[in-house]
């Protein structure tokens, strides 16, 4: 957070608390992009037709592109480290033709740092821009830009989005967005895989928002196995919400129980950023470690996915060149794949026309 702000400039409101953004239902135009509880099987069906269609316009060099965007302006608003998924939303918006403004590393060159409260920080933003992507540490950030900027927008000609970029330990939609646009790429449909989740499910706000969506898709016989120790494990809320739409949970601390089983292995770091105790990280950043000789357990057509970035949870720098080679790893495509999801969902929000 901000270094001179006062907690209640760092707070998020209670307004934030209560906010509930729109559902999708077929219609993205105008409406932000702040949780998967959003979304529908529908919703995601027309989404990854059009990431499809965009990937296929940039690989055949489809300068038509570069209209679909042009005269909107994305502001990039990141409070937290990023690398793909800022890079990703910048590279999209200018590939669509548009601009970019940016104050990436908010914090210390926005006026958050003179103690702006962040619903401040956000109207500014939404005055100049027609989209803001917005990462912040606090759960609940991307709620509070959605109830402010719908403030604005009854105020001002020009309205603006919001698209999170990851709220804290929350959620990170576009994110499980894009790795359900990679598993369909791998496996053609949700139907009947196996999928497991492993590392820090507690901290870790990409499994949070892929185990929702994927129950939202309602494929049918998937089955969802989580394997993290008891203290890292996924929340109640979500492993509930999951079983309630009637995928089979299966929760391990032991890898060894299902990664013969498994079509989609979804690795992830231990956030140790999320940690307040040092040792408590210490003792348990080696629980998980993705090696060659694991992978050598599991199926000949499992893929690899991991949002990334990785340390040593893939192992060593050795071992992450020989899990690069390994056709089942996909992380590069996944990565790739977030340029046109993004792409995607820019055109939806601020255009929303077919692609
Ligand atoms: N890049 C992902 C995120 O922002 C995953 C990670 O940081 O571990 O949540």
């Amino acid at each position: 957070m901000a270094e001179n702000s006062d907690s209640e400039a760092a707070a998020i409101s209670q307004h934030a608390l209560s906010y509930r953004p729109a559902s999708i239902n077929g219609e993205f135009l105008g409406k932000h992009i702040i949780s998967v509880d959003q979304f529908q099987r529908r919703d995601l069906d027309i989404l990854f037709d059009a990431a499809a269609a965009i990937r296929k316009r940039i690989r055949t060099h489809d300068r038509g592109l570069t209209e679909l965007c042009a005269g909107k302006v994305m502001a990039s608003l990141f409070f937290e480290a990023s690398t793909r998924t800022d890079m990703s939303f910048q590279s999209a918006m200018r590939r669509l033709g548009g601009d970019v403004i940016a104050v990436s590393n908010g914090v210390r060159f926005s006026s958050m740092y003179k103690g702006e409260n962040l619903s401040d920080t956000i109207r500014a933003t939404g005055c100049y821009a027609d989209v803001i992507v917005l990462r912040h540490p606090e759960i609940g950030s991307s709620y509070e830009a959605g109830y402010y900027l719908d403030l604005l927008n009854g105020r001002i000609d020009n309205p603006t989005v919001a698209i999170s970029g990851g709220d804290g330990i929350g959620e990170h939609p576009t994110q499980a967005l894009l790795d359900i646009f990679t598993i369909f790429d791998q496996k053609k449909s949700l139907d009947n895989l196996a999928i497991t989740l492993v590392g820090d499910l507690k901290h870790g706000r990409t499994v949070h928002s892929l185990a929702k969506l994927i129950a939202y898709y309602d494929a049918s016989g998937v089955r969802l196995c989580m394997v993290a120790p008891e203290s890292l494990a996924m929340p109640a809320d979500i492993t509930d919400l999951v079983e309630a739409h009637g995928i089979r949970v299966t929760q391990t601390e032991d890898l060894r129980d299902v990664i013969a089983e498994t079509d989609v292995i979804y690795w992830t770091r231990i956030q140790e950023e999320r940690f307040a105790d040092g040792a408590e990280y210490d003792g348990i950043k080696d629980r998980f470690i993705m090696t060659p000789a694991v992978m050598a357990r599991a199926k000949a057509d499992a893929i690899l996915m991991h949002p990334l970035p990785r340390k040593h949870e893939m192992g060593t720098r050795s071992d992450h060149d020989i899990l690069d080679a390994d056709p089942r790893s996909i992380y590069f495509e996944q990565m790739e794949n977030g340029m046109f999801v993004r792409m995607a969902l820019l055109v939806k929000v601020l255009r929303g026309v077919y692609v």
